[in-house]
């Protein structure tokens, strides 16, 4: 099922009066049987998006289909979608089993088959062994699990799913969205995940889309919005270790920062004299590889406005990938004429300074 969003807006009126654009004009296509992550920090608008695609928010404008059917106005419980939200309240005057067969019940499926699918289901988000308890008897982990074994028992078209790892333990966290990424292979529900987490999003998404405002700021597959974010905010937002960020300068035709010139600014559609921010990805770093500084390689930069600090990428040349970032305060070994590195030019960015 292709979920369409177009122009969708919600406004929000606070308790002064003022308006709070919650979700501004949202124009996106949900292709069928993709798994979408939802992307951006707390309060960028995923959970409104979300909920205007259950039905639970009216749209203050915008329209939204699913396939070629408008259903802006229909009602949730006829849109098909199985909902998760982070603090999903089960019934908990049922046990697990029951909470996760009962919408196979409203929907009369046969009693021997309902039991069958709910064992299926508490098996694949390994609870079967909880299924006779309630759950005031169970961890709030479990209890999310049993959220998610009923929400895709009744197989939905659309599964909808608000942060919901955000209460596992990591290790069930990086279990459950394999799961979820399984079971949505599998079934081929047209999956919406809403996550703050940038490294989630992009483990378990075939696209993602980035908010931030209540605007989408990228949409795409992750490792091509990874590589060619359209701004600052996006190319922050995503990449562990983030991204180094500097100020740097046009002159000549060249990139600067500092005294440092970066060698190329072809394509990067710049002006003379204009200051920019650079994004460099940590993995641009590029040690020299006779380089006699041998096995820690320190891959320089410079930041003037943080004073005495330097931020540096060290990694060591066998295992580049696994970079990371320290501070030394002692500028007195290191200048930047001994710096020994070049750049993956690919992986170095850069924006209209943010006013
Ligand atoms: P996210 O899910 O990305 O954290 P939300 O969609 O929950 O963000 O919220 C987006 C913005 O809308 C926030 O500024 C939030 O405070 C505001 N907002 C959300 N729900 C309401 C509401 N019911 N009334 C007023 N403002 C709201």
């Amino acid at each position: 099922m292709e979920i369409k969003l177009q122009n969708l807006t919600k406004i929000f009126s606070d308790k002064s009066g003022k308006e709070v654009r919650a979700v501004d004009n949202l124009d996106i296509t949900i292709p069928n049987g993709k798994l979408i992550g939802l992307l951006g920090p707390s309060g960028c608008g995923k959970s409104t998006t979300l909920y205007m695609i259950a039905g639970l928010h009216t749209p203050t404008g915008g329209k939204i289909f699913f396939g070629d059917e408008e259903v802006t106005e229909v009602a949730p419980e006829k849109r098909g979608i199985g909902l998760v939200f982070q603090n999903y309240a089960l019934y908990p005057h049922m046990t697990v089993r029951q909470n996760i067969m009962f919408p196979l019940e409203n929907l009369r499926v046969d009693k021997e088959e309902a039991e069958q699918r709910t064992v299926e289901m508490a098996k694949l988000v390994g609870i079967e062994e909880l299924l006779d308890r309630k759950p005031a008897q169970l961890s709030g982990g479990q209890q999310q699990r049993v959220a998610i074994a009923r929400a895709i028992v009744k197989k939905p078209k659309v599964l909808l799913l608000d942060e919901p790892l955000s209460n596992l333990d990591a290790r069930l966290r990086l279990q459950t969205r394999e799961e979820i990424k399984r079971i949505q292979r599998e079934t081929g529900i047209t999956t919406i995940f809403v996550t703050h987490d940038q490294e989630e999003a992009m483990s378990i998404s075939d696209e993602i889309v980035v908010m931030n405002f209540g605007l989408e700021q990228q949409k795409g597959e992750p490792q091509s919005v990874y590589d060619n974010p359209t701004n600052q905010f996006v190319a922050q937002f995503l990449g562990t270790p983030p991204i180094n960020l500097y100020e740097g300068v046009i002159k000549n035709g060249k990139l600067f920062i500092g005294n440092s010139e970066i060698r190329s600014v072809e394509g990067f559609n710049l002006k003379e004299d204009e200051g920019v921010t650079v994004g460099i990805r940590p993995e641009a770093y590029i040690p020299v590889k006779d380089s006699k500084q041998a096995k820690l390689v320190i891959a320089y930069n410079f930041v003037e406005s943080i004073g005495r600090d330097i931020g540096l990428v060290c990694a060591h040349p066998e295992s580049l990938n696994e970079s990371f970032r320290i501070i030394i305060r002692d500028l007195a070994e290191i200048t930047p004429e001994k710096m020994n590195f070049d750049l993956n030019l690919k992986k170095v960015f850069v924006f209209r300074k943010i006013s």
